[in-house]
């Protein structure tokens, strides 16, 4: 029996904090979500990822992190919400999915937050964990103000 406590991210959370401190995981993250925000290219992903990090792991909001990026970094403000969000939303998607990796055939679900037709197309769709949605998206955020969920596939 395998029980999943997907409500287990809360404001100040260590594991979330933990993802994001690995060195290039912000350039790879937009990488493999296939996003690109004008700009990003020439920064410095790796200190905007320890913003990040500690925003997580003091549950700050979106929007305390992005004002911290663009102070402290001297990045414009609609590029820093932007990362703000996607790291933020990618942190915490992975440390989802993470507490599945070792659990043999567990589904998930992707729950549409309605944010584009790409995160449409994935809505309620069921994969096995680490697979890909239809999209291509092993989970989301799949656009760059991505606020869909993925969910255990739960049997009732
Ligand atoms: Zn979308
Ligand atoms: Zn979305």
């Amino acid at each position: 029996m395998i029980s999943v406590d997907w409500s287990a991210w809360k404001p100040g959370d260590q594991d979330s904090q933990l993802i994001a401190t690995a060195p290039g995981w912000l350039a790879e993250g937009l990488r493999n979500q296939r996003i690109n925000f004008p700009g990003s290219e020439h920064l410095d992903l790796d200190s905007v990822a320890i913003i990040i990090s500690l925003g997580l792991g003091e549950g700050s909001a979106e929007a305390a992190v992005a004002k911290r990026i663009s102070k402290e970094l001297g990045i414009l403000k609609p590029l820093a919400t932007s990362l703000a969000h996607f790291g933020m939303a990618l942190a915490i998607s992975q440390r989802a999915l993470g507490d599945y990796q070792n659990v043999e055939g567990v589904k998930v679900q992707w729950d549409s937050a309605g944010c584009c037709d790409k995160c449409d197309k994935n809505d309620q769709k069921i994969v096995e964990s680490g697979r890909s949605f239809p999209t291509g998206h092993q989970f989301p955020p799949a656009c760059d103000y991505c606020i869909c969920c993925i969910m255990p596939a739960v049997d009732f």
